[in-house]
């Protein structure tokens, strides 16, 4: 079996099931090895007394069978009942339809009973407890469990007898040479795909994760370079003869560019007309105004006759965008259309769109990852900007070169990663940073507020509303499957509006929702008919609404430290004095985190810091920052392993630039294997 075969070819894994796969996106074999587990699960030692505070809670007892078992025969159903004690607490243990479990429950058995507990009338109460030995349990005890994402109609149990079934049949051999992984003490990929599905211990979990964050930046940087080498014919260098709309805007502009604005806009002209660069990434903290960029350099070249296009992470995003530009156009009397193109939109409405683009016309387009299907073919693309790079991630950034076009290409990212570490992911580029905020902007006041001082966060808020601003709340996380959070922020928000009742009102959220609905949203708290939005983190990205001044964060010591800066960035964005309060769980031992965020509200500050703080240990303790979308790497934690493989491909390409030594052709096919996971949804 090797990596490109279909999953059916998996012992098991019939029509049906490959359907189900099919909708978390597993097609090959290979898929279903890269689908790492979203988390384990160790069963807990077992209690041979209560904890002191125990109340209810999924716990494993260590208790002696004393008393005789009983089952109620009726017609409904068989239920079996027996009560044990655990230090001197009474427990009674209940299993419905289950009337078998007797013959584990002779009196005097020592045995595990695992499972929900809950405080009783007179003691406490299990109901359908798993019952082991001790032998048995131990044996649990030595591996962690592996827990996937699902999908309804999929249970774990199938999505882990499929990934061992194929870990069992497939061959992989080893594509990174050996000298390398010595040199990193990396163990053998077979044994890495393993122990990430099915380790016995922690210290195996992390070297399977070590191994694979490698290959995962491997994959990647190779990519960057190889693109880089090729000699694309670009369209570059351009003229650019005519400038009076572009010199005409930024003198009407109700602001004064910021001097690093001004620089983004002075290197993107030399790149055009020198023709030596074809990508630039923007750096800019959030709020450093880089749609302003975009509009700007977008109409230089519509000026001078091209076509051009910016491509935004989410349809929230993208439709901000479009009014954006509707509304730049409208007051500068800007002669060129602007249309809207989204996933979303109907066969009809994007046919016409298509028709535009491949017609001579001078446009701008705004739109998401719709933008690089197959379908649209453009006349004369001048420049492709990314807004938000960071949430493209590997895939979209790949597909922008496969597109065939090849205009100017800029990119803009709010993530201010370390300099050292740009140079790296963004290898193929030139990089421009935007390093101060608009002049008119006041530092964020920032709070840490424990959970038990929520109320006063509300009344806070509430008297911002009262001074007519607005205010986000980020909502209480939860681990478990999206549908329930959508529950979950439901639930929530029922809460604030009956909190807000007479004072504001509140708009919701989630990713669950349709594109449609999200921009309803949207559309209703930009234009202050709602004045709180509850929400996931799905406003984190891009959204500019500058009348909002309050930022509360729920469970904000569970949050990646740039996902933070990154949410807090949703304010500040207007003249009005902004906050942000991060509130703290009761469980939060260590704030340290947090106490960054307080103290700065500069994103490349605290990048540094969240470098220094991150280690091996955070396995899957905080959300990821979700940064370029690697799905296991992370780009601050595993800063040190991506240097290194920097290094590595450097070394590599130097000695085999074509990848066609017998270790370059080793590579070169792994590449190809793995091309569909980049390429196969377009
Ligand atoms: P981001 O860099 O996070 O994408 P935006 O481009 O959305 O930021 O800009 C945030 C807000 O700042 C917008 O309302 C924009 O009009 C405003 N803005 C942009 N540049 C300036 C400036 N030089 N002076 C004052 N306000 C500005
Ligand atoms: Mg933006």
């Amino acid at each position: 079996m090797n990596y490109n075969e279909s999953i059916t070819s998996i012992k098991g894994i019939g029509e049906k099931t490959a359907k189900l796969f099919q909708k978390l996106n597993l097609t090959r074999v290979g898929d279903l090895l890269d689908f790492y587990p979203r988390t384990y699960f160790a069963y807990p030692d077992a209690l041979e007394v209560f904890p002191e505070d125990f109340e209810s809670g999924t716990i494993a007892v260590l208790v002696r069978i004393q008393r005789k078992v009983y089952t109620k025969h009726s017609a409904r159903m068989d239920v079996t009942s027996t009560q044990v004690v655990l230090g001197d607490v009474p427990i009674s243990l209940v299993w419905f339809r289950m009337p078998y479990v007797k013959n584990q429950l002779e009196p005097g058995r020592l045995v595990i009973l695992y499972g929900p507990c809950k405080k009783d009338h007179n003691g406490f109460k299990m109901e359908q407890a798993a019952i082991y030995t001790p032998e048995q349990y131990a044996a649990l005890q030595t591996s962690l469990q592996p827990v996937y994402h699902l999908t309804k109609g999929l249970s774990n149990l199938t999505v882990k007898k499929s990934v061992k079934a194929a870990m069992e049949e497939i061959s992989l051999e080893d594509y990174i040479p050996d000298s390398f992984l010595k040199k990193h003490t990396l163990i053998d990929l077979a044994e890495a795909y393993q122990r990430i599905h099915f380790p016995t211990a922690m210290e195996e979990l992390l070297d399977a994760r070590r191994r694979l964050v490698y290959d995962e930046f491997f994959d990647f940087i190779l990519r960057v370079q190889l693109e880089k080498a090729k000699e694309e014919e670009a369209v570059l260098p351009i003229e650019l003869p005519k400038r009076s709309l572009y010199d005409k805007v930024r003198w009407q502009l109700p602001f004064q560019l910021t001097a690093g604005q001004v620089e983004c806009l002075e290197a993107m002209e030399r790149d055009l007309l020198q023709g030596d660069c074809k990508q630039r990434l923007i750096q800019g903290d959030v709020g450093s105004g880089k749609t302003i960029v975009a509009f700007l350099a977008m109409l230089r070249m519509a000026e001078n006759g091209y076509q051009t296009a910016i491509m935004a992470p989410t349809e929230v995003l993208a439709a901000q965008h479009y009014e954006t530009f509707l509304e730049y156009c409208k007051t500068y009397h800007i002669p060129y259309p602007v249309y809207l193109l989204m996933g979303s939109m109907s066969a009809k409405e994007k046919k016409e769109v298509y028709g535009h683009l491949a017609s001579d016309e001078v446009c701008f387009v705004i739109g998401t990852h719709a933008l690089i299907q197959k379908k649209v073919s453009f006349s004369h693309l001048g420049m492709v900007i990314t807004d938000e790079q960071h949430r493209f991630g590997v895939k979209q950034r790949m597909n922008l070169s496969v597109k065939g076009e090849h205009p100017y290409v800029l990119v803009m990212s709010a993530t201010p990663i370390p300099r050292t570490l740009a140079m790296i992911l963004y290898g193929d580029m030139q990089i421009s940073t935007i390093r101060s905020a608009p002049k008119d902007r006041l530092p964020i006041k920032n709070a840490i507020i424990d959970e038990a001082n929520r109320t006063k966060a509300y009344q806070f808020i509430a008297r911002e509303i009262q001074a007519g601003h607005q205010a986000y709340i980020i909502c209480p996380l939860i681990e478990a499957s999206e549908t329930t959070e959508a529950e979950n922020v439901t639930e929530y928000a029922k809460r604030i509006e009956k909190i807000f009742a007479g004072q504001g009102k509140v708009g919701v959220l989630h990713g669950r929702m349709t594109p449609e609905e999200k921009n309803a949203v949207m559309h209703a708290f930009a234009t202050n008919e709602t004045n709180i939005l509850v929400s996931t983190t799905v406003v984190e990205v891009g959204v500019n609404v500058p009348n909002a001044t309050v930022m509360m964060i729920e469970n904000a010591n569970r949050f990646g430290l740039a996902q933070l800066h990154q949410l807090r960035g949703r304010v500040g964005r207007g003249s009005a004095q902004s906050y942000c309060m991060f509130i703290k769980d009761k469980s939060c031992k260590d704030a340290k985190r947090l106490e960054i965020l307080n103290r700065s509200n500069d994103g490349f500050e605290i990048a540094a810091e969240d470098l220094k703080l991150r280690g091996p240990g955070d396995f899957y303790g905080i959300r990821q920052s979700g940064d370029m979308n690697f799905s296991i790497a992370d780009i601050y934690q595993d800063a040190d392993v991506l240097q290194m493989v920097s290094e590595d491909v450097a070394d590599i390409l130097r000695v085999d630039p074509e990848l066609s030594s017998a270790d370059g052709v080793l590579i070169r096919n792994h590449l190809k294997q793995k091309e569909h996971q980049i390429y196969d949804n377009l």
